[in-house]
C-alpha cells in the first residue's frame, strides 16, 4: 500500500483552508488543518507532516516567525501562502528558507505542481536526481549538460558565457522552484555583490534571446516578479 504524504495547512481563513484541503485530499495526500501558530507547531512536532502549507498572516503570530524557528532544526518543506501585495514578504520567506510560496488567490493546478515539487526535492539527496543520474538535465528541447558545461537547444550547441551558463545551471538544478535575485547574484558573484538586479536582467535577456523562441513569452525560464526567476520543471 502507497503511504500517502502528510501536509499540515497553516491558514485561519476557513475557506482558503477547506479548498486547499479538498484538493489534496481528493488527489491523493493526507490533510490536516492548523488555525494558528501554536497549534501548528504543536503539530509539526507531534503529526510529523511531509509538508507544511503556511500563510503568513496568522492571528497569534507571524508565520514567518514559524518559518525561522523550524529552520533551526528542521529542513521539511515548506510552501508559503501570501497575498499579492506582499511580494517582499515572499522573498523574505523564501530567503528564510521556504521552497516555494503560493500567490492567494491560486488555482488547483497550481497548488498541486508546488506541493509535488516541494516534496520531491526533499526526496533526493541530489536537489535534482535527474542530475544526479544523469548528469544533465532536460525539459522539452532544451538539455543543460552538466558535465561539459553546455546547454543544447534541440541538440544544437548554445553559445552561452559563463555568467550565462551558471545561471542556467542553477535553474536547471532547481528546476520548479524559484530562485531569488538576491540568491542568484550572491551564488554567481559571491557574498559582496550588491543587491543590484540590473546585471542579473541584463544576463537574463540575453539567455532567453539565445534559447527562447519568443522572449518576451518565455517558455523555460519565467520570471516570478519581483521575487526571481524559476525554470519550468520537466515531467
Ligand atoms: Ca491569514
Amino acid at each position: 500500500m502507497k503511504i500517502r504524504e502528510k501536509v499540515l495547512i497553516v491558514e485561519d481563513e476557513h475557506s482558503i483552508a477547506r479548498f486547499i484541503s479538498t484538493i489534496l485530499t481528493s488527489h491523493g495526500y493526507e490533510s490536516l488543518g492548523a488555525q494558528t501558530g501554536a497549534q501548528a507547531q504543536s503539530l509539526i512536532s507531534s503529526w510529523c507532516p511531509d509538508l507544511v502549507i503556511l500563510d503568513l498572516g496568522l492571528p497569534d503570530m507571524d508565520g514567518m516567525e514559524i518559518l525561522k524557528s523550524l529552520r533551526t532544526w528542521s529542513s521539511l518543506p515548506v510552501v508559503v501562502v501570501s497575498a499579492r501585495s506582499h511580494e517582499r514578504d515572499k522573498v523574505t520567506a523564501l530567503d528564510l528558507g521556504a521552497d516555494d510560496y503560493l500567490t492567494k488567490p491560486f488555482g488547483t493546478d497550481e497548488l498541486l505542481a508546488r506541493v509535488r515539487t516541494a516534496i520531491r526535492h526533499t526526496r533526493t539527496t541530489s536537489q535534482n536526481s535527474e542530475i544526479a543520474r544523469t548528469g544533465s538535465y532536460t525539459v522539452d528541447e532544451l538539455t543543460i549538460d552538466y558535465n561539459k558545461h553546455q546547454v543544447l537547444l534541440r541538440g544544437e550547441n548554445v553559445h552561452l558565457t559563463l555568467s550565462e551558463f551558471r545561471i542556467v545551471a542553477l535553474l536547471g538544478k532547481y528546476a520548479g522552484k524559484v530562485l531569488t535575485y538576491d540568491y542568484l547574484i550572491k551564488e554567481l558573484w559571491g557574498p559582496r555583490a550588491g543587491n543590484d538586479n540590473q546585471i542579473l536582467r541584463v544576463n537574463m535577456a540575453n539567455i532567453r534571446r539565445k534559447i527562447e523562441k519568443n522572449p518576451a513569452e518565455p517558455h523555460y525560464i519565467f520570471t516570478e516578479v519581483g521575487v526571481g526567476y524559476r525554470m519550468v520543471e520537466s515531467e
